[in-house]
């Protein structure tokens, strides 16, 4: 047994737990990072690859260590295949986007943490939380490459990925901490790394599509022009899909993949919710996917978990240095969360709800009868719909004038709830009666949209 005493323990050495580690490091802690894998896999993890707002990254890893890992930043749009409609929607996607080498982006995080100073312990699987009779988190117990291991901190940050082990073996039942996480909120999810022979003609797009035979959907993101991250996904609430035979299946009726090789292979669970109501306990913050930090309609995730990681680390050592790492000195990493990026991701998740509730086909006759730009302008900022305009869209649309409706009751909800999210409580005691006012909001929304409740 051998027993190790950090001020801050990370566990996960993924994108939140290596922008963690740097902070908390560059700090002038002393941070040591727990992971399960070896050295030479960490890093790797199932991912779509695409990169949102890869020029806004946090400070605490320099940009120009993780950009040689940006391998096509010359994507700009959307390319949404409509098989039903026999149509192909070409939608601008604003600010910067780049589809990067996930495991070289992985790798660069956790070299530029270790250049602030922290420690790394590979091959070190954690499987319980030492908490105090109060419920103070003390640390976690591991076995690290084969032999019992104890880790006890100040605070621990669980950086431990979606499902985390350490949620499921602490006792939180006395604190804030969002406990209320079911499988039914995640998304299944697999991706194939694939090599294609001829360059692909749609090197500077993200390419969706519908599945055939289930509610979910599959994307082809080119890392290059010639290496191509292809996958699928479908939300727990769905009839479940056989993602490796229905990728295979896509694959097969795409002319550009002819002759393909499939170099890597690898699926996992994504949180498509809204953000925890609260991710911190005494000694304890929950940061990434491991606290539902993912855009749940696009589960982009990669930003979240590094804006997040850095907020979770700053608190930590604010609430060190003060000798008060309670869960009301660690409560404004839940505001500056949901300040940053929680309140949107929240009323994003209306639009999940909505989508669980709406038929495939509906949604995508919907899509089909729009004008891309216009979509691009709703999606991401103020859309202005000319007269012309707007009566062209409304005879388009017609025939799918219940998705639209429920779209416009799904939009305005939405914004009422981004709208109290903006009233995140300042203090633990408060949260009580701002989650009742939210969760009547959800209620409108469940019987707006006709959807069964999410949480
Ligand atoms: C198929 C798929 C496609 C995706 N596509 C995109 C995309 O295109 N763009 C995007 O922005 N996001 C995407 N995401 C989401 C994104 O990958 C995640 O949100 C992001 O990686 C979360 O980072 P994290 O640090 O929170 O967790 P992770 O990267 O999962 O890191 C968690 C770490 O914890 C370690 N760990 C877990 N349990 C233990 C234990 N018991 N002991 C020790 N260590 C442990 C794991 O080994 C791992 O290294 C995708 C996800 C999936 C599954």
């Amino acid at each position: 047994m051998t027993a190790h005493a950090p001020d801050v323990l990370v566990v996960g050495a993924g994108t939140a737990g290596s922008y963690a580690a740097a902070t908390a490091a560059d700090a002038g802690l002393d941070v040591v990072v727990v992971d399960r894998k070896s050295e030479s896999e960490a890093g790797h993890v199932a991912c779509g690859d695409a990169l949102k707002g890869a020029g806004a990254f946090p400070e605490a890893i320099p940009k120009s260590q993780i950009e040689p890992a940006f391998t096509n930043s010359g994507v700009d749009h959307g390319r949404f295949e409509i098989p039903s409609e026999e149509t192909v929607l070409d939608i601008p996607v604003p600010g910067e986007l780049a589809v990067i080498d996930r495991h070289e982006f992985g790798r660069r995080i956790i070299a530029a943490a270790e250049d602030a100073g922290a420690r790394f312990h590979y091959d070190t699987v954690v499987h319980d939380v030492r908490q105090a009779d109060d419920g103070r988190v003390l640390g976690v117990d591991a076995v690290r490459h084969g032999d019992p291991a104890t880790y006890d901190a100040e605070v621990t940050v669980d950086a431990a990925g979606a499902l985390s082990i350490l949620q499921d073996c602490a006792d939180l039942s006395e604190t804030t901490f969002d406990t209320n996480v079911q499988f039914s909120q995640f998304c299944s999810a697999y991706r194939e790394i694939v090599e294609v022979p001829d360059p692909v003609e749609w090197d500077d797009a993200l390419v969706f599509k519908p599945t055939e035979r289930a509610a979910g959907y599959l994307w082809y993101f080119p890392r290059t022009e010639t290496t191509i991250n292809a996958g699928l996904g479908f939300q727990m609430t769905e009839e479940p899909m056989e993602l490796v035979e229905d990728l295979k299946r896509d694959l097969r009726t795409r002319p550009e993949f002819r002759g393909a090789e499939v170099v890597d292979k690898l699926g996992a669970a994504l949180p498509t919710r809204r953000p925890y109501d609260s991710a911190v306990a005494p000694g304890f913050v929950a940061a990434g996917d491991a606290a539902g930090h993912v855009n749940p309609t696009t589960g982009g995730g990669i930003a979240g978990a590094a804006y997040a990681g850095c907020y979770a680390a700053e608190e930590a050592v604010r609430a060190v240095g003060e000798g008060d790492t309670s869960e009301a000195n660690l409560w404004r990493y839940n505001r500056r969360v949901m300040e940053k990026f929680g309140a949107r991701y929240a009323g994003l998740d209306v639009y999940n709800v909505l989508s669980t509730a709406v038929e495939v086909d509906d949604l995508m006759g919907l899509l089909a009868a729009l004008p891309g730009e216009k979509i691009a302008e709703a999606l991401y900022g103020e859309a202005s719909f000319g007269l012309a305009l707007k009566t062209r869209v409304v005879l388009r649309s017609l025939e799918y004038w219940e998705t639209v409706l429920d779209f416009y009751r799904a939009k305005r909800l939405s914004d009422g709830l981004v709208d109290h999210y903006s009233r995140y409580p300042g203090r633990p005691e408060a949260l009580g009666g701002w989650q009742a006012a939210r969760d009547d909001l959800m209620d409108r929304v469940y019987d707006a949209v006709g959807a069964e409740p999410k949480y």
